[in-house]
């Protein structure tokens, strides 16, 4: 058992809850679970598995991510999502079975004038307007020729990525969709969009394979975490980063708590300290006032958070030393706290410290 009382309680059930409400929420299509950046830190073997007698499919970022999973015993198709960095990962990445993305021209290259042992599979990523990766999509009847020319590939499908659908009222997604069906009009290719915030307000963007990433972990892909997802959809939180509360002080109004005295009492005050601070991954943004819950009540944090501690208002709740604090999880929301701190869900979720167990359950 670790000695501080911190940790990541992992609900592998709400993961395979949430995977499902993808499946349902776009019921035409097939969902890769992205579990990229080690299941955005939840444990990429341990969700795999979870998830493995049911999913379609995994997306993880690099051959390292899928090694790790293969080595792990887990069979299913595994999509590498920005494809190879080198000529010489593509005889393992056929060897393991692998998909990879090709994104240019490169990597393009590569994979025309690879000799692997088995064939491999290969997506097109065309870039409707993202502008980061992939090929413009005028060019896709070229690329399509030559991979659908090469007796080693398997061409299987082309996809793009959205720049603004967790802003689903924005034009931008729709611009971006046209633009995607344009180039694949015709053609016999199956077609990937949709990432959470897509698969949850956009239909047209189903297409044949979704790609839910953070909806997976229970939190809102939307940029306000407060709009509600699609119909009565609720997902459940996966992740429960808690920790206990080690010492309380009695401050008198005047006092500042922490470094810099962020926050100084207006009124007599019952201070809580909990072992967890931002080594763990708890933002060191978080202003005074983000929802902190302890042993079931909520309440705040006041001052600065530091390394390993951080400081809360136990004036108008019951508490003593030893209860359990929830930095976020089942009563606080990982998308509030990221809110106020000026964050995305998927920063604190992926920014777990390494020292934080993950306990899966
Ligand atoms: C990470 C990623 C996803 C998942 O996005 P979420 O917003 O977490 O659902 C989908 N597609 C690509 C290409 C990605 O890199």
């Amino acid at each position: 058992m670790p000695y501080r009382p911190l940790r990541a309680r992992i609900h592998l059930a709400a993961i395979r809850h949430n995977y499902r409400l993808a499946k349902q929420a776009a019921s035409t299509a097939k969902a890769l679970a992205v579990i990229k950046a080690n299941a955005y830190g939840h444990g990429a073997v341990a969700v795999a598995r979870a998830l493995a007698p049911e999913a379609d499919g995994f997306a993880v970022s690099c051959l390292e991510e899928a090694l790790e999973l293969r080595d792990s015993g887990i069979e299913a198709p595994i999509l590498l999502l920005e494809g190879v960095f080198a000529p010489d990962e593509l005889p393992l990445t056929a060897r393991l079975d692998l998909t990879v993305v090709i994104h240019n021209r490169l990597q393009l290259a590569w994979v025309l004038g690879a000799r692997p042992d088995r064939p491999l599979g290969c997506w097109i990523k065309l870039d409707t307007g993202m502008h980061r990766l992939g090929f413009a999509p005028e060019e896709l009847p070229e690329v399509m020729a030559s991979l659908e020319d090469c007796p080693h590939v398997r061409l299987q499908a082309a996809m793009t990525h959205f720049a603004r659908a967790d802003e689903p009222e924005h034009p931008y997604t729709a611009k971006q969709i046209a633009a995607f069906e344009r180039a694949l009009a015709g053609k016999r290719i199956a077609s990937s969009l949709a990432n959470s915030a897509a698969l949850l307000s956009e239909p047209r963007a189903h297409g044949d394979w979704t790609r839910p990433g953070i909806m997976l972990y229970g939190a809102s892909p939307f940029a306000d975490p407060t709009r509600p997802l699609l119909g009565d959809l609720r997902l459940r939180p996966a992740m429960t980063l808690e920790s206990a509360l080690i010492a309380i002080k009695e401050l008198a109004p005047g006092e500042p708590v922490g470094y810099g005295g962020r926050f100084v009492c207006t009124r007599p005050t019952r201070l809580g300290i909990a072992a967890l601070g931002y080594a763990d991954g708890y933002p060191r943004h978080a202003p005074d006032g983000t929802p902190i819950a302890v042993a079931g009540q909520l309440t705040r944090l006041i001052g600065r958070v530091s390394m390993d501690l951080l400081t809360l208002d136990l004036t108008d709740i019951a508490a003593q030393p030893g209860d359990r604090v929830e930095l976020w999880g089942e009563q606080v929301s990982v998308g509030a706290v990221a809110a106020a701190s000026g964050t995305i869900a998927y920063e604190l979720l992926t920014g777990i410290g390494r020292r934080v167990p993950l306990i899966h359950e």
